[in-house]
């Protein structure tokens, strides 16, 4: 099978400004960047969405965007960083191989990240709320059980934490 654009720069056929790369997780330039210092990073496997993704990747992958967004602060001088994922055409996935823009921020940037808010009553909230609580607690604890009234938030496990590190604390340029 043909292989996708960022498996191809993942094994190296497509060359790419590389940022960072382990055995599982790579980060690169996005080519088209909506800020300079604009990274992408993908697992180095192919999966096409965020559900596809096998479980002993999800901390890899967000451990290497911590240490993106650490760098774009320390080096480029960001001022905030986004990070966004999109899944499937409809959400502005052009690359069907998972990717996570991390994208730094500068005032007066012209990046525009935005919705209109809309407004839903009490118990619109509290139908779609009973429709996703018992999936996401059946997801995180691979319990199925019947739906029903809201009792509590579904509990998952808390992921390992290995070794304290100091946190970064984003500063104004110009408090
Ligand atoms: P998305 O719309 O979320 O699928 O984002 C795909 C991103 O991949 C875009 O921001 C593109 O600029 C970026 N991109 C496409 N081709 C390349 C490439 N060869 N090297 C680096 N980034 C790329
Ligand atoms: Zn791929």
């Amino acid at each position: 099978m043909e292989k996708c654009l960022f498996c191809k720069i993942a094994s190296g056929e497509i060359p790419s400004k590389i940022i960072y790369d382990s055995p599982n997780v790579m980060a690169f330039l996005d080519i088209k960047p909506a800020n300079p210092g604009h990274v992408l990073v993908i697992p180095k496997e192919h999966f096409e969405t965020l559900p596809e993704l096998p479980e002993n990747l999800n901390s890899a992958l967000l451990q290497v965007v911590k240490i993106i967004t650490q760098a774009q602060i320390e080096v480029l001088g960001a001022q905030g960083v986004n990070v966004l994922q999109n899944n499937g055409e409809i959400a502005g996935q052009a690359v069907p191989h998972i990717h996570i823009h991390v994208i730094p921020r500068f005032k007066d940037d012209k990046i525009v990240i935005n919705w209109a808010p809309t407004e839903l009553k009490h118990e619109q909230l509290d139908e779609i709320q009973k429709r996703l609580i018992s999936k996401a607690r059946e997801l995180a604890t691979g319990e199925k059980e019947a739906p029903k009234q809201i009792e509590e938030t579904p509990q998952a496990p808390e992921p390992e934490i290995k070794g304290k590190k100091k946190l970064l604390r984003i500063k104004p340029r110009n408090p």
